[in-house]
């Protein structure tokens, strides 16, 4: 891992600028508010050696809903990228929700850098969790609005580095616009690979030490399908990812993937181990994940 020295010290400079943003991001997004039970507590930093994210015996049910997820453990090393698999419906969305704490677990504890996640100040998880939805939302003005929500203040370099880990670099130098290139409402010009692509450099800029991604179903053309393969590579460089995966190239580069079915754990372990241990597993690779 080879980062410029001042590449580095900037994106740790801007962590702290980056906090109020994602404040900010919250209400213009109209994110889900906040759930009962917060109580202050002092900012617990990471104690040494704990895993970036955890769940124990995690169950779950939305509250006038059926139970969706029924005792889910998992464990995440810091610095690993961690898989979610499994049919649809089976809780993989559900899961990223409750680490995110959009939901209160019905029973289970899930612990984030060794702390449970309830004796967090909001502001202390926010601050280490980027989520990265499946139709992410982009916001109508220019490419450079919708870059400085998570990165006030950032000067264009660190907007264009962003830009071209994620391959949108072209968005900023194909119009005379730069930057300042309408996206449209909602981003209809651009496409759905790209607005996608476009959240994920607005996570890079905020600069968390964990990123929950929730892979875009819909089938991608095969440039923007290595596209967003290289800005999940990219995204999970220095960091913890978590990604609900669809593709299998996204799987098969995971540390470990965990396999759901049913809102159950059934199966945990490596791309090829689990093709000789899980026939689920098997089924979905070979059918159901999208290969493309
Ligand atoms: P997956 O991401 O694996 O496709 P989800 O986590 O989205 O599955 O959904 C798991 C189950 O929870 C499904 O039965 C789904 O219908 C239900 N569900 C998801 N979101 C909600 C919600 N906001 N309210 C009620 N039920 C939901
Ligand atoms: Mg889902």
């Amino acid at each position: 891992l080879v980062l410029p020295l001042g590449q580095a010290l900037n994106a740790y400079t801007q962590l702290q600028t980056g906090l109020g943003a994602l404040q900010r991001i919250e209400e213009v997004l109209d994110l889900p508010s906040e759930t009962a039970g917060d109580r202050p507590a002092p900012a617990a930093p990471d104690r040494d050696g704990e895993p970036a994210v955890v769940l124990e015996h995690v169950s779950f049910g939305y509250p006038n809903g059926t139970p969706v997820l029924h005792d889910v453990s998992f464990t995440v090393p810091a610095g690993s990228r961690v898989a979610l698999v499994g049919p649809s419906g089976a809780g993989k969305s559900t899961v990223l929700a409750l680490i995110e704490r959009f939901y209160e677990t019905t029973s289970g504890a899930v612990r984030v850098g060794g702390a449970d996640i309830r004796q967090l100040p909001r502001d202390a998880l926010r601050a280490r969790l980027g989520y990265v939805e499946q139709e992410a939302p982009v916001l109508a003005g220019t490419l450079r609005d919708n870059l400085l929500l998570t990165a006030p203040g950032a000067d264009d370099r660190r907007l264009l580095d962003a830009l071209e880990q994620v391959n949108l670099g072209a968005l900023a130098t194909r119009t005379p616009d730069g930057l300042d290139v309408q996206v449209g409402e909602g981003g209809v010009l651009l496409s759905g690979g790209e607005r996608q692509r476009l959240a994920i450099a607005r996570t890079l800029l905020a600069d968390t030490p964990i990123l929950l991604l929730d892979e875009p179903t819909s089938n991608l053309d095969a440039r923007n399908e290595a596209a967003l393969r290289e800005a999940i590579a990219a995204a999970s460089l220095r960091r913890t990812l978590i990604v609900v995966a669809h593709r299998l190239s996204t799987v098969v580069d995971s540390d470990q993937i965990v396999v759901l079915e049913a809102g159950r754990v059934v199966a945990v372990g490596p791309h090829e181990q689990l093709l000789e241990t899980s026939p689920l597993y098997r089924e979905l690779a070979t059918h159901q994940l999208l290969v493309a």
